[in-house]
């Protein structure tokens, strides 16, 4: 007999992930009471994962608990917040315990790993739908907002791009990733949220965006809100081998400067601050590029090893875009 929704809640949501001393009341009353730590900032952010629309019909259940909190983590990361609670909107076309059951496996294990509870949410039925909404802390003044680029200010990246982009190009049959589609294919399900770094960085970049667009998207984000132009060293990019194989047979470059879902973290550096930066760099267990600097003016160019300009792809993905 299928659980009442009541059952299903107590049984899987109301104790996922870490234990905090700062939640007083968390799931199971009518709103969870939570302790914002003195003299801190409180960072909100919600992200929706939509089946047929994030992901395909049939995904694996335990992966999207891991995307569905990830994403979330990502974009606390991508303000140089300190995650900590977590809400869950979870609308589900039926109760399939199994499927949640992998479901929490997925999200309790990311959320132990960076000490973030679940302290409420709401159960429905309907077409598959993942909102959460994550909160974390930042110190005033050490938001890593995308107003505060300046001319100079060096660029960052974590990580590879173009993974994802890949990924979702060899699941749709356009491209043979031979041995490396397992590699890829984890790349896109199973997205790292950046915390360490934006972490360690914290004190030396000024501003941030997590790249769930692609980079020419997301960077094109800092450079409006900051009124600024960019320029990219293209040979800076970094890639995966998967990546740069495909760049060697197609010449597409709209894989890692336009793809979304890399969710790796672009940041914005003083360019007086680059030895420290480099210096932290070294101790990071993901890699850390420079890969270009923010310019006056606006837009954003690539250039080649001898400083041409070359013809930049589209932009990233638009929900609402005109085809
Ligand atoms: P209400 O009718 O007050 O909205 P609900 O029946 O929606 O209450 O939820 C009861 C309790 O269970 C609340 O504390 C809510 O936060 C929690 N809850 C419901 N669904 C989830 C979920 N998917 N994850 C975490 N907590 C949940
Ligand atoms: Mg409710």
């Amino acid at each position: 007999m299928p659980a009442s929704e009541f059952q299903l809640i107590e049984r899987y949501f109301s104790r996922l992930g870490a234990e905090r001393a700062d939640v007083p009341l968390g799931a199971g009353d009518d709103c969870a009471l939570l302790q914002v730590p003195e003299g801190k900032l409180l960072a909100v952010s919600i992200d929706t994962l939509v089946e047929g629309t994030h992901f395909l019909p049939g995904a694996d259940a335990e992966s999207l608990g891991h995307k569905a909190l990830a994403v979330n983590l990502s974009d606390l990361a991508a303000m140089g917040a300190e995650p900590a609670w977590v809400t869950l909107a979870l609308t589900l076309p039926r109760v399939d315990e199994a499927w949640i059951e992998a479901f929490c496996r997925g999200f309790a294990a990311l959320a132990s790993r960076y000490q973030v509870q679940l302290v409420g949410g709401d159960t429905t039925r309907g077409p598959l739908s993942i909102s959460v909404q994550a909160h974390g802390f930042v110190e005033p003044g050490q938001a890593l907002r995308r107003d505060a680029a300046k001319p100079g200010d060096l660029i960052y990246v974590t990580g590879t791009l173009g993974d994802a982009g890949l990924a979702l190009l060899a699941a749709s049959g356009r491209y043979d990733a031979g041995d490396q589609r397992v590699v890829l294919q984890r790349r896109l399900d199973r997205p790292e949220p950046r915390i360490e770094v934006a972490q360690a960085l914290r004190d030396l970049a000024t501003g941030a965006i997590d790249i769930s667009d692609g980079l020419l998207s997301d960077l094109g984000h800092i450079c409006d809100k900051s009124g600024v132009g960019a320029t990219i060293r293209q040979a800076a990019i970094p890639l995966s081998e998967p990546v740069a194989a495909y760049l060697q047979t197609t010449g597409d470059w709209s894989i890692p400067l336009a793809a979304g879902d890399d969710y790796e973290l672009c940041l914005i550096i003083p360019a007086a601050r680059q030895a420290r930066v480099e210096a932290v760099g070294q101790r990071l267990e993901v890699p850390l590029s420079l890969i270009g600097r923010i310019e006056a003016g606006s837009g954003i160019s690539c250039t080649d090893e001898a400083g041409n300009p070359i013809a930049l792809v589209q932009g990233g993905y638009d929900h609402f875009s005109a085809p």
